[in-house]
């Protein structure tokens, strides 16, 4: 089971839920669903990775593919990593909302 996360910008003008944690889990394969920013769309979206090397990450980002053009970022651990809104720079909420499997 994953967790839905919503960002949300102190201002406003920017919302966006990423469903994270629960993906795929088979022999030789462990991976889930991490937080990532996508400097293509200028969006935060999803990538999956492998937890059984290094979390490396599998493919690329949700929203368009893209292997090179995004940063991970951490969505769990806020207080140690400040997100911007990706439209006017502000501070980025985020709050759990609720699970997904
Ligand atoms: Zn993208
Ligand atoms: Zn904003």
């Amino acid at each position: 089971m994953g967790n839905i996360y919503k960002l949300k910008c102190e201002n406003g003008d920017y919302e966006k839920s990423l469903f994270l944690g629960a993906g795929m889990r088979y022999p030789g394969f462990n991976g889930s669903y991490k937080a990532a920013f996508c400097k293509k769309c200028n969006d935060f979206t999803e990538i999956m990775v492998n937890h059984d090397k290094n979390d490396e990450p599998v493919g690329g980002t949700k929203c368009c593919g893209s292997q090179e053009d995004f940063v991970r970022i951490d969505v769990e651990d806020t207080e140690n990593e400040e997100l911007t809104c990706p439209i006017c720079g502000g501070r980025i909420l985020v709050n759990t909302d609720g699970s997904w499997d």
